[in-house]
């Protein structure tokens, strides 16, 4: 594999004009004199260790609630680190993890990425074709499981030739394995020393892999580089980002094997925050225990995650005191405004969407309740249809939306385009797999449908392979299914495209409804009709107990789709015929 392979976040320089800042360099020696230190993660990982050291790193295991300092998480990831080396582990060998949020996964993500090896984040609710496919084009040597996994590795054990050591992360199952060479995690570490010389490498070294779900095509490799991660962890922090703080209790849900945890992990390491973990135990009840118990002030999850605690909360008005937690951020697809503000209204809790992608580090954009100070004016009800949006730049990245024949749209919050971005922790070509559809002229072609406004909000229509098409015109998906959640009674809805032979798609909206709640079809779309044209309300509306959702916990409409045609569902209209 060469080198070149490994440059794939955009290598461009904070400012985008190379050249020039070139020039100066050789013109005026006076703009010589910084240091031309690498933005590797190494320097800034163990930051929070060195600073608050006393600090805790809780994990809520089936044996009750493991506790360890940011001390001893940083040393073990260095014994870690010095454990991978004896092994031979070298500067850019890909290094897998197959494991839930937990203090080991943590530790791995501070060893790996800053000893100059790659962490390749697997996702466990891949199937094993995906799986096979992903250990094998990525060669990942070294593969780390919570023991609880193993079953889910087994069928692949003789098909992942790259894969010479497993390092089994026990929490006392005794859960066993087929394959021929395995540590205990703890073995592995015990006898190494607790300092390791971090290599100094090149900044656009790859220091973490994560592969798409492959909802089209097989999954695809984004490598990101040390620049673009410590760049990204820089900006996370930010308060006009998520206002990370040294002074937070930090809660990641979204899994630490997807789009690398949205970041949090690196930056509430590099802050020095509490961090906690809810390993395996995602039932929404035992999420809010656990935000409670241990005091969170933020944590992050997709729209179906919040939708749960809610549930939960309302379920039992009383019992929990979340007065603590002040931000949930939320994302991967677009948050219920509904849910956005029941969520301010009745627990003063602030819901910051962000827009992003495996592709983008991940953060794209962000939506602050308040986001500039000419807001501040705002009514709630306006601040609302802002958060609503999905939000404003990070800086340092380009956003715009294009036409069919790539001419770019003003941003006028009517004109509607493919949106397209660059920057510098956006992929620029994914890892060993040309793709050149997905890339156009330097910018990352994102498959999503958006319109931008005059304050340069992002507001995204739907992707656009879930767009449905009547008639000639578009209807989104989510529009649909944000105002039809909205309606007190429905707990969730998914709206997708039938085949039609006049309008070519019409929507149908299928929705889960609150036990006992009496909310009708006819109740649904009268409802609809209050905010969309005729043509644009769904044909059908169908009342199921469950909707599939994707490994990342997004509603699967490509799993949706597939279902009703297995089912042979047709539109009512097409019924008689
Ligand atoms: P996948 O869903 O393919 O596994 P990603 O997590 O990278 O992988 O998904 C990125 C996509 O998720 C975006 O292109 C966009 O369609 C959707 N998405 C992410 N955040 C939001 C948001 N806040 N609102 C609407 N859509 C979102």
């Amino acid at each position: 594999m060469t080198l070149r392979k490994h440059f794939i976040m955009e290598p461009f320089p904070l400012s985008y004009a190379p050249r020039q800042i070139h020039d100066i360099h050789h013109t005026e020696p006076g703009t010589m004199t910084m240091q031309k230190t690498p933005l590797l993660m190494s320097r800034i990982l163990g930051r929070g260790a060195k600073l608050d050291p006393n600090e805790e790193v809780v994990t809520l295991l089936e044996t009750g609630t493991h506790r360890q300092t940011l001390k001893t998480t940083w040393e073990r990831a260095t014994q870690v680190a010095c454990a991978l080396d004896e092994y031979g582990i070298k500067v850019g060998d890909r290094v897998a993890s197959f494991m839930w949020n937990n203090y080991r996964h943590l530790e791995l993500y501070q060893a790996i990425p800053s000893m100059g090896a790659v962490l390749h984040t697997l996702n466990i609710r891949l199937g094993p074709v995906d799986l096979e496919y992903i250990i094998n084009h990525a060669e990942d040597r070294v593969i780390f499981i919570d023991e609880d996994l193993l079953p889910l590795l087994e069928p692949l054990i003789d098909k992942i030739p790259s894969v010479e050591l497993l390092v089994v992360c026990r929490h006392g199952q005794n859960i066993e394995t087929s394959f021929a060479n395995t540590i205990d995690y703890e073995d592995l570490i015990r006898d190494q020393q607790k300092k390791y010389s971090w290599p100094e490498i090149d900044e656009h070294s790859p220091m973490g892999l994560c592969y798409t779900s492959g909802t089209t095509g097989k999954p695809k490799g984004v490598m990101y580089t040390h620049r673009s991660t410590y760049l990204h962890t820089i900006t996370q922090a930010m308060t006009d980002s998520m206002s990370l703080s040294a002074l937070d209790a930090v809660c990641g849900i979204v899994p630490m094997f997807h789009a690398m945890g949205w970041g949090l992990p690196f930056t509430a390491s590099m802050l020095g925050c509490k961090q906690v973990m809810p390993h395996r135990f995602m039932d929404p009840a035992k999420l809010v225990a656990l935000m409670v118990e241990e005091e969170v002030t933020i944590s992050a999850g997709v729209p179906t995650i919040w939708q749960g605690v809610r549930a939960v909360l309302e379920a039992n008005p009383k019992k929990y005191d979340i007065t603590k937690l002040s931000r949930l951020t939320c994302g991967g697809s677009a948050p219920p405004v509904s849910m956005m503000r029941w969520y301010w209204d009745t627990h003063g809790i602030e819901m910051v969407q962000g827009w992003g992608m495996t592709e983008t580090n991940p953060l794209g954009t962000l939506s602050r309740k308040v986001a500039k100070r000419s807001h501040l004016q705002l009514t709630e009800d306006q601040q609302f249809e802002n958060i609503a949006k999905q939000g404003l730049l990070m800086p340092g990245l380009e956003i715009e939306i294009f036409d069919e024949s790539w001419q770019p749209q003003p941003h006028d919050g009517e004109s509607v385009g493919e949106l397209l971005i660059r920057g510098p922790w956006i992929c620029s070509e994914y890892f060993n797999d040309p793709q050149p559809d997905k890339f156009h002229d330097g910018w990352l072609v994102t498959g999503d449908v958006a319109k931008i406004d005059p304050e340069e909000y992002l507001i995204i229509a739907d992707r656009s392979k879930d767009l449905i098409k009547s008639g000639g015109e578009w209807i989104s998906s989510v529009d649909l299914e944000n105002h039809i959640v909205a309606l007190e009674g429905v707990t969730q809805a998914a709206v997708v495209a039938q085949p039609h032979p006049k309008w070519d798609e019409r929507p149908v909206a299928l929705v889960i409804l609150v036990a006992g709640s009496n909310v009708t079809k006819e109740f649904i779309l009268e409802h609809c009709a209050s905010l969309f044209a005729k043509w644009q309300l769904p044909d059908d509306v169908i009342f199921v107990k469950e909707i599939p959702l994707t490994s990342t916990g997004k509603i699967d409409k490509k799993t949706i789709r597939a279902e009703l045609a297995s089912e042979h569902y047709k539109l009512p209209d097409l019924r008689a015929r």
